[in-house]
This record gives structure tokens, sequence and C-alpha cells, in this order.
């Protein structure tokens, strides 16, 4: 059921990321629309600067028209999901391509800034497209552009033959290089979002990393690293022959700590705990968190009769430490049982064995230390 439940959330998320890129992608087609629009009107005012024939504002708006519409409707209707690149860049591009060079065939007088328009349009295509697709569009263009030159030769070029024309050119050329300054803002806003991305990520890894590794509440070691350690440490004294002895430690009358004190005090004091013991413990030692108010202490190349002095100092560390300070009349005392390693056994038996002994010291009146030679 729980399983189920996941899975539908899991879908649900899916469609809704998958409206938001349709939605996404119907904005831009709205762009392109804009950036259509914006050519129309200079082949408009070439046509009021008497440069072109009336019937050329026609044909560029009805090209265009068809390229936009057929965007949307591809959109809207959901058929760019079946296709592998769902953005359409590659034909949206070739439409583009197609639509400047038939102005340039139709139109050669005006040649000049709707060659370069063709420049917005790669700047827009290497934006998004794999390599390949720009590869294919590179080869397309230089067909269609080699041809159209083949088809108009000299007559391609600048309208500059009076100032109206002077001007639309002038206008229409600083249009595409806005356009060009439109796609760069997009593009750095693009880098921007995906370096936030890459911190954000970058971040949680980091937390998990803590999780695996560490305690939450007290930042100590937890049992899965403490696990870790014992394993590594019990392999090291199996090769060398060096002694290794563990301290189990646990909180004396913890459970009154939290019901006089509340539970909030409670953690506090095991906070305090953890850190009072990573003070006063020798540097070689490793100290954790084995799972509520029990921790353990790693003590390397000792054996348990010569522990007795570190763990001393960490009881005296314990005992001096200002425990009023988190809650007026609040004290603490800790029993630890030490045990150590015995040839070829596992750390299981050499906790439970540490085990008996802190139940020893439990049950001499806590506040001590047993130690199981
Ligand atoms: P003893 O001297 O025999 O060890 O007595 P005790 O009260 O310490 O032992 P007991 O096992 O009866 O109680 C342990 C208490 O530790 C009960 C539990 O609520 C508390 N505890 C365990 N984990 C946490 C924690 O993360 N935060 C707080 N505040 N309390 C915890
Ligand atoms: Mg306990
Ligand atoms: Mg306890």
């Amino acid at each position: 059921m729980v399983e189920g439940e996941d899975k539908l959330e899991e879908a649900l998320r899916a469609s809704r990321a998958g409206e938001r890129a349709q939605k996404e992608r119907i904005r831009w087609t709205a762009y392109a629309a804009a950036s259509y629009a914006l050519d129309s009107l200079f082949v408009g005012l070439f046509v009021l600067a008497g440069t072109l024939p009336a019937h050329m504002l026609g044909v560029h708006a009805a090209a265009a028209a068809v390229v936009c519409a057929s965007m949307y409707a591809l959109y809207a209707s959901g058929l760019n999901l079946r296709f592998g690149d769902r953005n359409l860049i590659l034909p949206q591009a070739l439409a583009a391509v197609g639509v400047q060079v038939l102005v340039v065939c139709l139109a050669p007088r005006i040649a000049f800034p709707f060659l370069i328009n063709l420049f917005t349009v790669f700047a827009f295509g290497v934006l998004w497209m794999s390599l390949r697709n720009s590869l294919i569009l590179l080869a397309s263009s230089a067909a269609v552009v080699g041809f159209t030159f083949w088809q108009v030769g000299a007559s391609a070029g600048f309208a500059a033959s009076n100032a109206a024309e002077t001007t639309v050119t002038w206008l229409c050329f600083t249009a595409i290089l806005g356009r060009c300054l439109f796609l760069s803002i997009y593009a750095n806003e693009l880098r921007t979002r995906l370096a936030e991305g890459r911190r954000k990520l970058a971040a949680s890894l980091e937390q998990v990393q803590e999780l695996v590794h560490y305690d939450e509440l007290t930042k100590a070691y937890n049992r899965r690293t403490l696990t870790e350690r014992l394993e590594q440490e019990r392999n090291r004294a199996e090769r060398t022959g060096a002694p290794l002895s563990v301290a189990m430690m646990d909180l004396d009358h913890f459970k009154v700590v939290n019901d006089t004190f509340g539970h909030g005090v409670g953690d506090e004091v095991l906070r305090k705990f953890a850190s009072t013991v990573q003070s006063t413990m020798r540097d070689t030692d490793v100290f954790g968190r084995y799972g509520g108010e029990e921790f353990l202490l790693i003590l390397t190349a000792t054996r348990p009769g010569d522990a007795g002095p570190a763990l001393e100092r960490i009881r005296a560390g314990l005992a001096a430490a200002d425990w009023g300070a988190l809650a007026p009349g609040l004290s603490l005392t800790v029993s630890m049982g030490v045990a150590g390693f015995r040839k070829d056994e596992a750390i299981d038996q050499v906790l439970h064995r540490a085990d008996t002994a802190l139940y020893d010291a439990k049950h001499a009146g806590r506040n001590r230390i047993a130690i199981l030679e």
C-alpha cells in the first residue's frame, strides 16, 4: 500500500514536471512568435520605405504564422513528446533558417540583415542542441545559403539608398543585436541556476555523508561508524598483536534526568556528555554514541587492566563539568564496563563482555568503572 502510494506520488510529481516543461516550451514559442513579428514589422517598414513590394509583408507574415502555429499545435497536442528531442529545437532552427533564406531569395535588397539573423538562429540552437543536431543544422544551412547565393548573386544587398531605408536597415540590425543579447542573458541565467543547483546538491550530499557517519544529536560517531572502526582496529590488533579494549559507557539514572528536567535538557546532557568525553579522551582512541544514552570508547593499544587512568580522567572530567548550567540542581554520573579483545573473537563477543562489566558496575552502585580482564 505504502509502496503503491510512493509510486503514485512519483508519477504525480513526474506529470507535474512534464506539465511545467510543456508550459516552458509554449512560452518559448511565444518568444519566437514575438521575434518573427518583429521581423514582419521590419519587412512592413521596408515596404513603407519603398524598398519592397507590399506582398512581401504578406509572404513573411504567412511563413512566420505557419511556423509558429505548427510549433504551438505540436506542443499543445503533446505530439512533441513522441520525439527524442521533445523541445524540437532542430526543426525550429531549420524552419527559422528557411524563413530568413526565403526573404533573402524573394527580397535580395534586404539580404544583409536577414543573413545576419542566421546568427541569432544559431545562437538559439547551440544553447540546447546536441553536437549531432548542430552539425545537421550547419550542413543544411550551408546548403540552402549556398543555393541562395547562387540564385541571388550580386543582387544580394544592403538597403541604404535613402534616409528611410538606411534608418530601417539600422533598426532591423539593432533588433538582431538585441535578440543576441536576450539569448546571452538567458544563457547567463541558466548558468547561474545550474551553479546554484550544483551547490545545493553538494550541500545535501555533505549532509547525507554526515548522517551516515555521525550521530545527529551529539555529532559524535554513530553506531555504524563505531562498528566499522572497531572492525578495523580489531584487524590491526590481530595483525600486529597489539592489545585492544572497549569501554561501554551508560549514563546513570538518565531516565530521572528526562523525567525531572524534560527531554530537551536530557538532549543537552547527551551533547555535553559527548563533548566532555571528546575533550578529555586520548587522541588515539575512538568515541561515539552506541545508542540512546550508551556510548562506546575504543581504547587502541590498551590492555583492559591499563585502561584505568584514561577512563578515570574522563570520569573526573564529567564529575567536574558544570551540569548545573544546563538546569539548576542537575548532576550526572556515568558507569563504564571495560573488556579486552581476545584472539580470533568477533566484535560482538567483546561488546557482550563489556556489557556484562557495565552491568556489574551498575549493580555495584553506579558511578564506577568495572574491568573484565
Ligand atoms: P541506569 O542508571 O540503570 O542506566 O538508569 P537509566 O535511567 O539511565 O536507564 P534506562 O535504560 O531506564 O533509561 C534510559 C533513558 O534514556 C530512557 C530514554 O528515554 C532515555 N533516552 C534515550 N535516548 C535519548 C535521547 O536521545 N534523548 C533523551 N533526552 N533521552 C534519551
Ligand atoms: Mg542504558
Ligand atoms: Mg542509563
